[in-house]
């Protein structure tokens, strides 16, 4: 089976004790999330983030029938940390960025307006919330006899990816995006690219916060386009058909823009967005 064509929404063991759950359409709100097993439990990767998406993430988690010990969140967007509430007793694990960000009320009408496809489930979320950082990750740590984290930036200020080198598996969060437009409006185009050279030698195998499993050429497609919003235009090639091009371009381009000019805001495409124009 090709990786691409691995199987959604159910947990797939990529490698031994390494499982991923997968929502590789990995349009906007749409994420994917991970499940490393150690000999005193699982250490969680992301945990999606409505109720339809981590309720059978959660019970296929349990029916492992293993204690979950840790969650780690590879940054604070709300479509990576909804699920946390479901492993209550873990410890959470993520950098002073993601930790400050989760401290904050969530902007649940933004939410809707960017996501409407969940409108419906925000309301529900907004009630449950999501659970304190417990851990800070401030350095690169070995969570694990099996488990590395490395804190990084490009997406966020405060991203972290999660190593397990024994099976050479790299779980990058939003740093990838696998044959879907990434999204930069917090993130620093330029740094996010040259942080991808990186990735490229941490894993053979890279599990993307969006989009299916994928590797270096798929990373290296990223790169290209990033570099081109940060050029200010992207031209035609391997991005042609990633969904949300004609929403994400424009916040993308601009965000790089804004940083250039030393201005680190919210790029005005994606104010008008989340509804606030
Ligand atoms: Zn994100």
């Amino acid at each position: 089976m090709t990786r691409t064509g691995l199987p959604g929404r159910t947990l797939h063991e990529l490698a031994d004790g390494v499982w991923v759950w997968l929502q590789p359409s990995g349009e906007t709100g749409v994420s994917n999330a991970g499940v490393v097993a150690d000999d005193d439990g699982l250490t969680i990767v992301d945990t999606l983030m409505v109720r339809s998406q981590w309720e059978p993430f959660s019970e296929a988690v349990a029916a492992l029938d293993r204690p979950v010990k840790r969650v780690v969140l590879t940054h604070a967007h709300v479509d990576h940390v909804g699920g946390t509430g479901q492993f209550r007793n873990a410890a959470v694990y993520a950098t002073p960025v993601t930790s400050d960000l989760l401290e904050g009320a969530m902007p649940i009408d933004a939410y809707k307006a960017f996501m409407p496809a969940f409108a419906d489930e925000f309301d529900d979320l907004a009630e449950i919330g999501t659970r304190p950082v417990s851990h800070l990750v401030d350095g690169a740590a070995q969570l694990t006899s099996r488990v590395e984290l490395l804190p990084a930036t490009g997406h966020t200020p405060g991203d972290l990816m999660v190593l397990v080198a024994d099976v050479d598996v790299l779980f990058a969060g939003d740093l990838c995006f696998f044959g879907v437009t990434p999204l930069a409006f917090q993130g620093d185009p330029d740094t996010w690219a040259a942080m991808l050279d990186v990735v490229t030698e941490l894993a053979d195998v890279i599990v993307p916060g969006h989009g299916p499993v994928g590797g270096e050429p798929e990373v290296r497609d990223l790169q290209a386009y990033l570099r081109h919003c940060v050029a200010g235009a992207v031209p035609t090639g391997p991005w042609d058909d990633w969904p949300e091009r004609e929403q994400r371009d424009p916040i993308n381009i601009e965000r790089a823009a804004l940083l250039r000019e030393g201005r680190d805001e919210i790029p005005p495409s994606m104010v008008k967005a989340i509804g606030f124009d």
